[in-house]
C-alpha cells in the first residue's frame, strides 16, 4: 500500500507556483493579487482562510483578506464584489462560503466575473466544466486529479466511485473523472446499497463528512481510496474512511491530514496564478 502524499505534492506545486511568479513579474512588472472576501465568523472558515493567505503570500501573489461583519447586506456585498472586479490588481476572488442566511449564495458567487471564479463555483465556470470546455474547476477535485496524476495512477476505463454530490467536491469531482475517460458512478444518501457500488470501484473518492463511513469490508481490493472528509475525532482530525483497516486492502490511500486538504489550497493558488497569465496576456475565458 502506498500513501498518496498530498503534503509534499503541494509543497512541490507551491515551489514551482512560486519560481512561475517570480518569472512572470519580472515579465510583467504586476503582481498577482487574490482577494478572499469573509462575511461572518466561522471558526472553521478562519482557519482555513488563514491557510490559504499564508501559502498566496509564500508563492508571491498579493493575498488581500476583506472581513465582513455578518449583518452586510447582499446589496453591499455585490457592490464590493464589483468593486473588486474592476480592480486591475486583482486577478482571483473567492467568496468564502458559507454566506449567512439572509443571503442568496447563487447571486453572490454568480457577482464574480468568471475570468476572476478561481473556485469555479460561478455559473459560467461550472457550465463550461460539464461542457468539457476549459475553465476554472474547483480547487478540491482539480488537487486530486493532481494528486493521481503525480502517482502516475491510471483512471482511463476505471470504475470510480464518488460518494457525496455536492457542487463544490461530488458533482464536479465525477465530471472530472468522467473527462478522464473513466466510468463513474457517484453515489449519495439516498443511495440504497452503497457497500455494493463501493465495492466495485478501482477509484473511490470520498466527499461526506461522516467518521468511518467507508469500512475495509467496503472496498474493492487493490482500489485507490480519496478520503475527502474533514471529522472531528476529539482533538484530533479524521476523514470519512477507516484508515487503519482499509488501508490494509488499498493499493493507494489519502491520509487525513495530510492528504487532499494541502492540494486544494495548492490547486487554488494554481487557478490564481492562471487567471493573473490569461489577464497579463490579454486573454479571456
Ligand atoms: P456536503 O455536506 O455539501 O455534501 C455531503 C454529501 O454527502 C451530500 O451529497 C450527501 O448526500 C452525501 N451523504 C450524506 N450522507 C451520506 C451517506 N450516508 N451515504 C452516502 N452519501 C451521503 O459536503 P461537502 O461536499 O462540502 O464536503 C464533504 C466533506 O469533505 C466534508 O467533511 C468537508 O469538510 C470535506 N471537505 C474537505 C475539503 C478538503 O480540502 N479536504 C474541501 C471541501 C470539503 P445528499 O446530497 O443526498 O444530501
Amino acid at each position: 500500500m502506498t500513501i498518496l502524499d498530498g503534503k509534499s505534492l503541494s509543497n512541490k506545486i507551491k515551489g514551482e507556483l512560486k519560481a512561475k511568479v517570480s518569472a512572470l513579474v519580472e515579465q510583467y512588472q504586476v503582481k498577482p493579487g487574490m482577494a478572499i472576501v469573509e462575511v461572518g465568523n466561522d471558526t472553521a472558515s478562519e482557519i482555513y482562510v488563514r491557510n490559504k493567505v499564508r501559502a498566496a503570500n509564500f508563492v508571491g501573489i498579493n493575498a488581500r483578506l476583506i472581513k465582513k461583519d455578518s449583518s452586510i447586506s447582499q446589496e453591499e456585498l455585490l457592490k464590493l464584489i464589483d468593486e473588486l472586479n474592476a480592480d486591475e490588481g486583482i486577478h482571483g476572488i473567492i467568496v468564502q462560503l458559507p454566506l449567512p442566511k439572509h443571503m442568496d449564495e447563487r447571486v453572490v458567487i454568480d457577482r464574480i466575473d468568471p475570468n476572476k471564479d478561481i473556485d469555479g463555483f460561478g455559473i459560467l465556470n461550472k457550465g463550461k466544466l460539464f461542457s468539457g470546455m476549459k475553465c476554472f474547476q474547483p480547487a478540491t477535485p482539480l488537487g486530486i486529479i493532481k494528486l493521481l496524476d503525480a502517482y502516475n495512477i491510471e483512471l482511463k476505463g476505471k470504475e470510480a466511485v464518488v460518494v457525496g454530490r455536492s457542487n463544490i467536491v461530488g458533482k464536479p469531482m465525477g465530471m472530472m473523472l468522467l473527462l478522464r475517460d473513466a466510468t463513474v458512478t457517484i453515489a449519495h444518501r439516498y443511495t440504497v446499497d452503497l457497500k455494493k457500488i463501493t465495492k466495485e470501484a478501482d477509484i473511490l473518492v470520498v466527499a461526506v463528512g461522516k467518521k468511518d463511513l467507508i469500512t475495509a469490508d467496503m472496498v474493492k481490493p487493490r482500489a485507490v481510496i480519496v478520503d475527502v472528509g474533514i471529522n472531528r475525532d476529539g482533538d484530533k482530525i479524521c476523514g470519512d474512511v477507516d484508515f487503519e483497516n482499509v488501508s490494509k486492502v488499498a493499493s493507494y490511500i489519502t491520509p487525513v491530514p495530510g492528504g487532499v486538504g494541502p492540494l486544494t489550497i495548492a490547486a487554488l493558488l494554481d487557478n490564481t496564478v492562471k487567471a493573473y497569465e490569461q489577464k497579463m496576456q490579454g486573454l479571456t475565458l
